[in-house]
């Protein structure tokens, strides 16, 4: 078989996974376009401030802070486009378009985040919709040079509506695109 053959495409030695990892965490010559975030993933278990019966969640409940649900917090990097995403419904894929963006509009309460795709092993859990509340995505602040700024400041929330996985090479998953829309804080 021909390298040329262009039924049967000899696999690239390119991983896309690796290269996305390079373009977001940076390289050797690579400087990163990933920012630093804080992944907050709810889990499915009511938190103690509700209880079913007297109401809540208690919006200033110090263990769930108003979720309702117990969550864990992990800071990763990751690349954030302000402005659009591809959400015509929640929890339905969008089609990867921006349609209002070819007319030049934008939406300042939406935005799209791409992340490694080892983030979301379980994507199916958002695919399948069996997440009982929607994951939040918290922007750090950054200084001039792009590096965090300590102690921690929280700049933007979202709300994390779709966790889209993109297939790449054999169909495995290369990268994990997070569709999302803005909270007050
Ligand atoms: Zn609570």
């Amino acid at each position: 078989m021909s390298y040329m053959d262009e039924f049967f495409p000899v696999l690239s030695n390119i991983d896309g996974r690796n290269e996305f990892e390079r373009l977001i965490y940076g390289d050797v010559g690579v400087v990163r376009i990933g920012r630093p975030v804080i992944l907050r993933r709810l889990s499915n278990c009511h938190c103690a401030c509700w209880d079913g019966v007297t109401g809540g969640p208690i919006s200033y409940c110090s263990y769930c802070k108003g979720e309702g649900y117990e969550f864990t917090e992990e800071t990763d990097m990751m690349f954030v486009t302000d402005g659009v995403t591809p959400m015509y419904k929640a929890g339905v894929f969008g089609g990867g378009q921006y349609p209002l963006d070819r007319w030049g509009q934008s939406d300042a309460s939406k935005a799209t985040a791409f992340c490694s795709y080892r983030l979301f092993l379980d994507y199916e859990r958002y695919t399948f919709k069996t997440q009982k509340r929607y994951d939040k995505l918290l922007l750090l602040k950054v200084d001039g040079e792009g590096e965090q700024v300590f102690p921690q400041i929280v700049t933007e929330q979202f709300k994390i509506i779709n966790v889209v996985p993109r297939f790449g090479e054999m169909g495995k998953v290369e990268f994990v695109e997070l569709n999302m829309e803005k909270e007050d804080l």
